[in-house]
């Protein structure tokens, strides 16, 4: 029997994901939705989007609410489909080495089995104790094993997707990776941020457990000396599976906040996956590279340490204040302009932010700066928005983009993918979604409660207008004050 929600307090949890809206935002988007329902298999999901077509109510697809823009949230009601009840592996194929899995499964869990039976997943998001298949999938996630293995477009095979009109269908091929006979449809929902139809099913590459797992870090004094040394290893042989980096700002405040953090600069940690042999070699010439752009080798411990921290970057939360992200994507040759970029940002909005980040592959970082605040405040939360305006803006001016777009940056997709090619989004999601009841006002617009969507040059100065009130208020010292709090 599907589990369905009404209550008003429990709608009222679906009303917001990772970064709440204040409650004035209610006079331009319905962010309550009518009703919430928890299906258990694909079935009952093909009878919730019949229902909602025959009623002509919008639906959202939502998996943890762990994104931070909107995605997972309803702009005008509706029915929110939290796919967590569907939290099954369905097989696991050792032979030819794929995992079948409901969506709602946590990165996690779906980790944690497959390690009790000697695979492991070739990317996952840092957020994976909490956020699911479906969610990353959703939004073209990038993470932890990318540099090595690819990021979620690549470790997809097959998807399983209810479209709108409740048609159940399968992208890809089980057992062979997808390489012509048409577009690859597995790609047209990798990133389609829950507006074309809703993932079922899920089938992914596995790999069997490397001999040899070894995390090394090394400390650096400033941000900007990592850009030569990414170039040098995107040259060499030493192919790490994951790389992380971290300001020595972040260190501070976790340490402030009475956590384990290393005494230490900036830090960029590489994971080495292989033979023992293999690993032997690559930690050597990793060593020459960081030393050659300024980084000293830090202990074993330490990088075991960050190792053991990669899914819990925002522990700050525990203390009960807020930490705003921002996530961009930017080509390594840029580096360290964005880094500057960055930092006349924060002093410009007044704020202080450290600066954390990922090396998605050869050629792109992913870095999120991130800040402490009251989300829920009216001006907190309009700053906010803000802030990551500037953010993305700071990323596109240096070739690069926001993870992406949801309910904020949607006016931004002819911007992305260029004229012709926000023409065919829009077209395809047309074709898709013709009685527009999937996950409507995201991604190929912003919508509102009202049922007309904001035009983009409007959403644009109202953003950057947000993060202008910050400027002439004073400093928002909310975090550090907690902080030095639970330092003395
Ligand atoms: C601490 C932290 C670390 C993070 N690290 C990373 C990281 O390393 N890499 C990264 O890419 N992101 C990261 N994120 C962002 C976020 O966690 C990811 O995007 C996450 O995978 C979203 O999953 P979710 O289940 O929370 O999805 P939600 O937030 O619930 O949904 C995200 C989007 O996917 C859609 N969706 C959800 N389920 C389905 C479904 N079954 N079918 C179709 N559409 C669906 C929703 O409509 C929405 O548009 C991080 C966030 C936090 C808080």
């Amino acid at each position: 029997m599907m589990e369905t929600a009404n209550d008003k307090l429990e709608r009222r949890l679906y009303s917001h994901d990772l970064a709440p809206l204040p409650k004035e935002m209610d006079l331009i988007f319905k962010t309550m939705p009518d009703q919430v329902v928890r299906p258990g298999y694909t079935e009952e999901v093909v009878q919730i989007v019949k229902k909602a077509r025959a009623i002509n109510k919008p639906i959202v697809p939502r998996g943890a609410g762990t994104w931070g823009l909107g995605g997972s949230v309803p702009v005008k009601g509706g029915i929110v489909v939290d796919m967590t009840a569907m939290n099954k592996i369905v097989a696991l194929d050792e032979t030819n080495m794929i995992v079948v899995a409901q969506p709602g499964i946590t990165w996690k869990a779906l980790a944690d089995a497959l390690d009790a039976k000697g695979y492991f997943l070739p990317c996952y998001p840092s957020s994976a104790p909490s956020a699911t298949l479906g969610g990353w999938i959703g939004t073209g996630g990038t993470g932890i094993g990318a540099y090595k293995y690819g990021s979620a477009g690549d470790i997809v095979r097959d998807l399983e997707v209810v479209l709108p009109t409740g048609e159940v269908i399968h992208t890809g091929d089980k057992l062979v990776t997808q390489n012509g006979g048409g577009p690859n449809l597995n790609y047209l929902f990798v990133g389609s941020e829950g507006t074309l139809g809703i993932i079922t099913e899920v089938t992914m590459n596995i790999l069997p457990k490397p001999e040899e797992f070894r995390p090394v870090a090394y400390t650096f004094d400033d941000l900007k000396m990592f850009a030569p040394a990414l170039k040098r290893l995107a040259r060499s042989s030493v192919v790490p599976m994951h790389i992380m980096f971290s300001d020595k700002l972040h260190f501070d405040y976790l340490r402030a906040a009475g956590k384990h953090a290393p005494e230490v600069g900036c830090m960029i940690t590489c994971a080495l996956t292989g033979s023992k042999a293999s690993v032997d070699v690559e930690e050597k010439l990793l060593d020459e590279i960081m030393a050659s752009a300024g980084g000293k080798k830090a202990s074993k411990e330490t990088a075991d340490h960050e190792w053991q921290e990669r899914n819990y970057e925002f522990r700050l939360r525990e203390l009960g204040f807020g930490a705003i992200p921002g996530e961009i994507l930017i080509p390594i040759d840029r580096f360290d302009a964005v880094v500057e970029g960055t930092r006349k940002i924060v002093k410009e909005l007044k704020l202080k932010a450290p600066m954390i980040g990922t090396v998605v592959d050869n050629n792109t970082a992913m870095l999120m700066p991130y800040y402490l605040t009251d989300e829920h405040k009216l001006v907190a939360s309009t700053s906010a928005m803000g802030f990551a305006k500037r953010l993305g803006d700071l990323a596109f001016e240096n070739g690069g983009r926001p993870v992406g777009l949801g309910i904020f940056f949607a006016g931004n997709l002819a911007k992305y993918r260029g004229k012709g090619g926000a023409k065919l989004i829009r077209q395809i999601k047309e074709v898709v979604d013709p009685y527009e009841i999937m996950n409507p006002g995201k991604l190929v617009e912003t919508g509102t409660r009202y049922g007309i969507s904001i035009p983009a040059f409007l959403m644009n100065f109202g953003m950057h207008a947000m993060g202008s009130f910050k400027r002439i208020l004073p400093r928002d010292k909310m975090g550090e004050k907690e902080l030095s709090k639970q330092h003395e």
